[in-house]
């Protein structure tokens, strides 16, 4: 018999005739013979609303007793969902997290996942209950309550989806389903039949608040098939699967990260071992950076830029400052820091960029078009990120949106009715028993790998304006140069830095218009960059998991090696080192990588 988890978001059930519409949906499930697991959220606003009676009590409130006050909105919510199934005449139990067994690390307001008890849902299900499960929520090896970070219900739902061997998990939500960008932002957006857990996963940690992005690290890990739809219409929403609607669409969503900071560190000692120092008690408190830049080093010292999530831009900053005191006593002129809380980050994502010229170049184009200035840029295989000020941020999503043209149905896409029903990968019931035994959502490394086949080049001095980054991967675009990573950051207002790599085969042809771009006077100076290796961390949700750049960093360190470029996505976390350490490179992050390979 077939299993079906429903999970329903806090505006579907954020009023008495709104749980009762949702008791009926599963009520319907049920008599149309499949067996149900309800995932439901806090009502409404009531997550909102506990967040802010604590801040009324202290700025500070500990993470432990902030998990203790906000699992109780879920539980509110599933006794009143199992009434309301009651009411009806059928039969319903509501569990919390700890009733269920979903265990949990103990790192409280952002735990995560390590192994679900099936055993007494099935039974339930079995006798034939409707089973509501708290979303949100779980608990410790010394049962303390845990949460799972704004948004987890998803993550609760995706999960059990993959422990009870669901055949789908549907997202009830507020919208009919995932749009091509925010259609709150956006009324032009364009709901999409289909959309790839990759292209899911990186939207969802790039801004596209739809999803909780570790629920699509679920998705993906186990090939549990997601449906996100509606709440309040019948729909058939949107299907979250292995493939997308058009897999050659070179951009096919765009997200933004409205409330974004950068922090600059001006003139730290260009030596192997400054990013871990940096980086790493960054990762060791579970701040996410993002965007991260490094510039060539001049005179033996570099500019470092990175963004970190508004509301950590205080505890980052302190980290920083931390990281470079001692530095700081024997450094002159002295290491300045900088920060800018008024920034967004605007993305576009699309797994056919990873093959095809001249993306960067449209969206830099349609960019300056509309004067927006960027201050800084990254990319990674199938995302670009750029950095603006927060007053562009909507008006850049709109450009992005418009130039690659993403209200129109892409040719080619796969419609509805072509969508084939969902099947789970055969071996989905392997993963779930070894990844029981180690941590369900523990790190997922697939393989370490080198590319020695790339140059870069960097161009210094770049003014700070808008319509640079487009004239200089226009002629680029022109000349058929394919780009692979790119980052920019301006750290200082007459010094930017633009780094960008090419297949090595390329590189003469790249480096005559970077000449070029110098001659025109739109760079200082050109540095290029023959021999480079590209070392490549790939596995599952890369970016949310801290703990890759704090090996990372740390492996290559302890090998002296210095990382020139880094990049980061979802899926993959990059850097580039000298042509020389490649191997050794390679080597060490197999060997710190080893334990997380699955
Ligand atoms: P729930 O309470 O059901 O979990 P959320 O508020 O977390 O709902 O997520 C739904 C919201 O996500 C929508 O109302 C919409 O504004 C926002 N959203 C952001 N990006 C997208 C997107 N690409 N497609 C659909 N909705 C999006
Ligand atoms: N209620 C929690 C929140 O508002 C979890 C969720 O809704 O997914 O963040
Ligand atoms: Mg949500």
């Amino acid at each position: 018999m077939s299993l079906v988890v429903q999970k329903f978001g806090g505006t579907s059930v954020a009023d008495c005739e709104k749980i009762l519409a949702a008791a009926r949906k599963a009520i319907r499930a049920q008599q149309d013979g499949h067996r149900v697991v309800m995932v439901v959220s806090a009502m409404g606003k009531n997550t909102d609303m506990l967040v802010d009676l604590a801040g009324q009590i202290t700025e500070t409130p500990p993470a432990r007793e902030m998990d203790m006050l906000l699992s109780t909105g879920e539980q509110v919510s599933v006794a009143l969902m199992a009434m309301a199934i009651h009411s009806l005449g059928y039969k319903a139990i509501s569990l919390t997290g700890g009733q269920i067994g979903i265990r949990t690390d103990s790192s409280h307001t952002k735990a995560r996942i390590r192994s679900i008890s099936t055993q007494r849902v099935l039974n339930l299900l079995d006798q034939g209950y409707i089973v509501i499960a708290a979303g949100f929520q779980g608990i410790d090896e010394d049962f303390n309550i845990t949460t799972l970070g704004r948004g987890g219900s998803d993550t609760t739902a995706v999960a059990l989806a993959a422990v009870l061997q669901a055949d789908q998990c549907e997202i009830y939500t507020d919208v009919d389903g995932v749009y091509t960008t925010d259609p709150r932002v956006l009324p032009e957006a364009r709901l999409c039949a289909q959309v790839s857990y990759e292209e899911m996963l990186e939207l969802a940690s790039l801004g596209a608040g739809v999803m909780h992005s570790r629920s699509i690290e679920f998705g993906k890990k186990f090939g549990v098939p997601i449906r996100v739809r509606s709440s309040f219409s019948d729909y058939p929403g949107s299907l979250i699967a292995a493939n997308s609607e058009a897999p050659n669409l070179p951009v096919s969503g765009c997200a933004m990260t409205k409330d974004e900071a950068r922090i600059t560190v001006i003139g730290v000692p260009d030596v192997p071992g400054v990013s871990r120092r940096l980086f790493q008690p960054l990762a060791e408190r579970k701040i996410t950076i993002d965007m991260v830049v490094q510039n060539v080093g001049m005179d033996g010292r570099a500019n470092v830029s990175f963004t970190v999530p508004r509301k950590e831009l205080k505890a980052a900053l302190k980290s920083v400052h931390e990281s470079i005191a001692d530095l700081a006593q024997d450094t002159h002129p002295p290491i300045e820091v900088h920060s800018d809380d008024q920034v967004s980050k605007v993305s576009a994502v699309g797994l056919g960029m990873a093959t095809q010229v001249g993306v960067a170049n449209r969206m830099f184009q349609a960019l300056a078009d509309a004067e927006i200035n960027l201050q800084m840029i990254t990319t990674s295989e199938i995302k670009i990120s750029v950095l603006v000020s927060r007053e562009q941020a909507l008006p850049a999503v709109r450009v992005v949106h418009q130039a690659f043209e993403l209200a129109q149905v892409p040719p080619g896409a796969v419609t509805e009715a072509q969508i084939p029903v969902a099947q789970k990968p055969v071996d989905a019931v392997d993963v779930v028993a070894r990844l029981q035994s180690v941590g369900m959502e523990d790190l997922m490394i697939h393989e370490v790998t080198l590319d020695d086949s790339q140059a870069a080049i960097a161009l210094t001095g770049v003014p700070n304006s808008p319509g640079v980054a487009a004239a200089i991967f226009q002629q680029l675009a022109r000349a058929d140069v394919f780009v692979d990573m790119i980052v920019q950051s301006y750290f200082t207002d007459e010094n930017a830095n633009l780094t960008w790599t090419v297949p090595r085969s390329q590189w003469e042809k790249a480096f005559a218009v970077a000449q070029q771009v110098v001659d025109l006077g739109l760079a200082n100076h050109v540095q290029p960059y023959p021999t480079i290796a590209k070392l490549c961390v790939s596995g599952i949700g890369l970016r949310s998991h801290t703990l890759v750049g704090s090996l990372l960093f740390e492996a290559l360190a302890e090998a002296n090696i210095n990382i020139r470029m880094m990049n980061t996505s979802e899926m993959r976390f990059n850097v580039v080192v000298d042509g020389r350490d490649g191997e050794r490179g390679l080597r060490c992050l197999r060997e710190a990588f080893g334990h997380y390979v699955r």
